[in-house]
């Protein structure tokens, strides 16, 4: 199909994205690396924690975020010429079978942009994947969203038993081409959160995107919570370990499904979490998401650039510093850099 066919049509926008492709005129506290493109023709899906759930397109925002429309020609005009900072593509999708052709056009025409693209689908999606990867697409990110099969039920309206064997096999068929969204705050423990990255690590999952919950207003969300930063950090700190190979899950040590220990030496421990990497986004590389999950007055759950030192040393003081269990449990590797 070719380029002009798509002239009219509409696609969102981070708002931050806007900015940086020129569509608006305002300034970004912190720019995306990553073009940032929301496809939504009606979700067919119930994610008790979107704002687009059940089908609400009009709906300006995904997570904290909004997302402005403009037409898809002034978009890849704004991709065209946009600076050397926008290193790569994210187009994000809502569930909607009747629609996936039209993404699958789509995806050719930014794949012909020539920066890598990724797109996002639901779970029960994975049929769709080898299309993607037909029209261009360098990776494919799949909305896992939850750890386990009793918080899937409840949060995603979606079948574990059926979604997650295709996600994993779509993962070993596609070795680091397949990227999976967790949010953590759904209800899952760190120890569910942990053994799962570890899974999809040993897996072959090219990454990670890590989420913190966060409630919108208007949306009722039982069972779900903002997660205390400590936590966060703790499963920040797994997952970067775990994806350099540095940790395995069968080093970590839990209590109550806390981790108390990641089974390291302080001084590994400090060298490896020293630039503060661990606490950036996570996922594709250059995928930055500018305050996703966050105001930018803080807390800053996925840092979008790159620790000043302070920052550095605040963050690791938040891996240790949880107020509700710090006066029970024992972190063996507690340490400082200050
Ligand atoms: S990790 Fe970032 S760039 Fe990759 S699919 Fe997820 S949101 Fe998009």
């Amino acid at each position: 199909m070719s380029q002009e066919t798509f002239s009219e049509k509409i696609i969102r926008v981070s708002y931050g994205t806007s900015i940086e492709l020129g569509l608006k005129s305002a300034l970004n506290m912190v720019p995306p690396t990553t073009a940032y493109l929301l496809h939504d023709r009606g979700c067919e899906g119930g994610c008790s924690f979107c704002p687009r759930s059940g089908g609400m397109k009009e709906e300006s925002r995904l997570a904290r975020v909004s997302w402005p429309e403009y037409k898809l020609s002034s978009v890849i005009s704004g991709i065209q010429n946009s600076s050397a900072n926008i290193k790569r593509i994210c187009l994000q999708t809502t569930f909607n079978k009747a629609v996936e052709s039209e993404v699958a056009s789509i995806s050719e025409s930014l794949s012909s942009l020539k920066k890598p693209l990724c797109v996002t689908l639901h779970p029960s999606q994975t049929d769709f994947i080898p299309d993607l990867f037909n029209s261009g697409a360098e990776k494919v990110g799949i909305g896992l969203d939850a750890a386990t099969e009793n918080v899937y039920s409840i949060h995603k309206a979606s079948c574990w038993k059926s979604d997650f064997p295709k996600v994993l096999e779509a993962i070993r068929k596609y070795p680091k081409r397949i990227g999976v969204h967790l949010i953590f705050g759904l209800g899952n423990s760190e120890e569910e959160f942990a053994k799962l990255i570890n899974f999809l690590h040993e897996s072959g999952c090219s990454a990670i995107a890590l989420f913190a919950f966060t409630p919108i207003a208007g949306k009722e969300t039982s069972g779900a919570a903002r997660p205390p930063i400590s936590s966060y950090r703790r499963i920040q700190t797994f997952r970067y370990l775990n994806s350099k190979r540095l940790i395995n899950i069968d080093q970590i040590k839990f209590i109550n499904g806390q981790i108390v220990s990641f089974g390291v030496s302080n001084s590994i421990l400090e060298k490896e979490l020293s630039d503060g990497e661990a606490f950036r986004t996570s996922g594709c590389n250059d995928c930055n998401r500018p305050f996703y999950n966050e105001s930018p007055r803080g807390p800053i759950y996925n840092y979008p650039a790159k620790l000043s030192h302070p920052e550095v040393v605040t963050a690791f003081s938040e891996l240790f510093n949880d107020p509700i269990t710090a006066n029970k449990i024992q972190i063996e590797t507690q340490t400082a850099f200050s």
